[in-house]
């Protein structure tokens, strides 16, 4: 047998299919994978229920025009980002972006800067697009932009970078002298950047979300990315957009007619209507899921673990160095999930190589009741 393609062959499965499987085997609540266990807003799910009675044919390949405009103006109401809604594209979540923005922009053995903890899909896919990955390593409990490591994994060949804030796994929201500080090394040396946004509503303690993008130079240089899983709890919906001007549109447009083509239309008008909500909405989530953060946090802290702040998205991670655990944090997720019965996703996964062994991620975007009982279960094992 000849040998299939030499970068998927030989991967694991996501450790967010891993670890669920291992929370549904166990009956362990879950605070794994980033999901709600609620249903998402009932007037945009309504929307989608009374669309799916007339659209169900294929939306046009860059997506609703309705659509499209709504991510242009939530985009400018709440960040401040200019693009034209000719200059947005809909994709099937954010996933989907990323693999059309790599595919799209990537010429075999171009450079890719990527900044670790990373989500998953980066690497493989910068790979099996043909580029190179050069990692910049963001450590615990500071997180800090490594400035040195970030102006030396620079060369002529780098072609792009993916800055992902708020940060997936490690809730930073990049500070605006770090975002002066990229979006200056990005011109001088003539890239491009992958904005992954995806979290960009949910952002904590009255800090403000800023999009690279918006910063002056940066226009033509930055496709950035969202996601409705996320501003709506939606995750299943894998409804995402692209947002960059035409010169960059246009390549990854190519790459998305061939990968999906199009997105559920009636799932394209729901969010839609989702991204025209008041204001309120937006705020009134942001701040429900701050509050539970809050509570998470403290729960957490109260068993034992130290809690790293969590300036955005909907994870919070956590040091168990004080538990006297004897092995690494995966063994403890496993560990944790078997005997606790609350799952959490090891950080380590989110580092090539070997990374930072004893932090652990905890998603806070459950019901108030389902971190009780998830606190509750670990206090009784912890606090044995
Ligand atoms: N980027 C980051 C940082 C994420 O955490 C996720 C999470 N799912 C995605 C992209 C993908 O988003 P989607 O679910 O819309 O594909
Ligand atoms: N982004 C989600 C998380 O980090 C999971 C995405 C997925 O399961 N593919 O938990």
């Amino acid at each position: 047998m000849k040998p299939t393609n030499s970068v998927l062959s030989g991967l694991p499965t996501t450790v967010f299919t891993v670890m669920s499987a291992l929370a549904a085997e166990h009956n362990a609540l879950n605070l794994g994978q980033g999901f709600s266990d609620d249903n998402g807003p009932d007037d945009v799910r309504a929307k989608a229920a009374e669309a799916m009675e007339k659209s169900n044919q294929y939306p046009p390949m860059m997506g609703l025009a309705e659509l499209r405009k709504a991510v242009a103006a939530n985009g400018k109401r709440f960040f401040n980002v200019d693009v034209d809604w000719t200059e947005v594209m809909v994709t099937s979540g954010g996933t989907e972006s990323l693999a059309a923005c790599l595919l799209g922009l990537i010429e075999p053995g171009d450079e890719v800067i990527v900044f670790e903890p990373f989500y998953d899909s980066y690497l493989p896919m910068i790979r099996r697009a043909g580029g190179i990955p050069k990692i910049v390593r963001l450590m615990p409990p500071l997180w800090e932009l490594p400035r040195e490591d970030l102006a030396a994994a620079f060369s002529p060949k780098t072609k792009l970078m993916i800055l992902n804030t708020p940060m997936n796994p490690c809730s930073k929201v990049f500070r605006r002298d770090e975002l002066d500080f990229i979006a200056d090394l990005a011109q001088k040396n003539d890239i491009y950047v992958i904005c992954d946004e995806v979290y960009d509503h949910l952002v904590y303690d009255g800090q403000r979300h800023v999009s690279l993008i918006t910063l002056p130079g940066m226009r033509e240089r930055c496709l950035r990315l969202g996601s409705a899983g996320k501003t709506f709890s939606l995750t299943g919906w894998k409804v995402g957009y692209v947002s960059a001007c035409p010169a960059l549109l246009g390549p990854v447009s190519k790459a998305h007619q061939f990968l999906t083509f199009t997105t559920p239309p009636n799932l394209q008008w729901a969010v839609a209507y989702g991204l025209e909500k008041d204001d309120a909405y937006f705020y009134g989530y942001r701040d429900s899921l701050q509050r539970r953060r809050d509570m998470l946090a403290r729960g957490l802290s109260d068993i034992g673990f130290k809690v790293l702040p969590s300036q955005g998205t909907i994870f919070v991670t956590a040091d168990f160095a004080d538990f006297g655990f004897k092995g690494d944090d995966v063994a403890f997720c496993h560990d944790m999930t078997v005997k606790a019965g609350v799952t959490a996703i090891p950080v380590s996964a989110f580092y090539e190589g070997k990374g930072p062994d004893h932090f652990v991620r905890f998603a806070f975007c459950k019901k108030e009741s389902y971190l009780e009982a998830a606190l509750e279960r670990l206090a009784k094992y912890y606090k044995r």
